[in-house]
């Protein structure tokens, strides 16, 4: 079993042997798309950026005309969150659909985004952003953080009620979000 940071160059190496590529995507500025045709369960991209709190989450993006800024941020637990806009990780290509064909797992404090059904060539890669829903809800999250990802199951937000998820074995992060839970 390798370690994780033998696992992250495996990740690297695969990434620069094209097994996606990034470009313009049709719902949404730029996009992660499958240049070959990839079983599920295939670790596609970690997800890297800055590790930060909270607290410094917050800081860096107290600006809440921000756009987008929660679709960046990803929380780990607690204590981390990975400041995808930092960085140069491909993972925070990845957009959002309310029927993904990724979904991301956490290992190690790490977040990995798989594949979790056969993906075709050209397809684009996306997952499931779930993104916490604060209470009470800032009045402009609706419309921020409206889904558009066209599936016939969009559930028309980005946005899920805490607290949802729960995988055996693996854990998947409950939600991204900015801020600590209120
Ligand atoms: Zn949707």
């Amino acid at each position: 079993m390798p370690d994780a940071s033998a696992r992250s160059v495996e990740i690297e190496r695969r990434s620069a042997g094209a097994l996606f590529v990034v470009r313009p995507a049709p719902a949404h500025g730029l996009g992660v798309f499958a240049t070959r045709d990839t079983p599920a369960g295939t670790r596609v991209a970690e997800y890297t950026g800055d590790r930060i709190s909270h607290a410094e989450a917050a800081r860096r993006y107290d600006d809440e005309d921000m756009e987008d800024v929660h679709t960046l941020l990803y929380t780990v637990d607690r204590r981390t969150v990975i400041d995808g806009a930092t960085g140069d990780g491909v993972a925070r290509y990845v957009n959002h659909s309310c029927e993904p064909n990724c979904d991301a797992f956490l290992e190690d404090g790490r977040i990995f985004l798989e594949t979790i059904r056969p993906v075709t060539t050209g397809t684009e890669l996306t997952y499931d952003y779930r993104l916490r829903r604060p209470q009470p809800m800032p009045r402009d999250w609706r419309r921020r953080y409206a889904c558009c990802c066209g599936m016939p199951r969009c559930r028309g937000t980005m946005l899920i009620r805490p607290p949802r998820l729960r995988a055996p074995r693996r854990l998947m992060p409950s939600a991204q979000s900015a801020r600590p839970a209120r």
